[in-house]
């Protein structure tokens, strides 16, 4: 499973990232990511790294983590 991660400590608030790719990212008031909830959807995948590549700091990356299956959550 793949999801959107931000470094909120680099995160600089410029929301470059929201106007990139709105499907995954709003911004709060004071123009910090939030980021959409669970997987990315594979349709935004290539977009989304590109993001991440733009993000002035650094601060946006993508990571792989392990889906939770049906047998764990019972
Ligand atoms: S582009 Fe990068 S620095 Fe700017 S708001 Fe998004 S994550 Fe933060």
């Amino acid at each position: 499973m793949t999801r959107l991660a931000v470094d909120p400590i680099a995160c600089t608030g410029h929301g470059l990232c929201a106007e990139l790719l709105p499907e995954a990212i709003a911004l709060d008031e004071w123009g910090y990511p939030l980021l959409a909830d669970g997987e990315l959807p594979r349709e935004l995948l290539r977009r989304a790294r590109s993001v991440a590549a733009t993000c002035p700091t650094r601060a946006l990356r993508l990571v792989q983590t392990a889906a939770r299956s049906a047998a764990t959550d019972a």
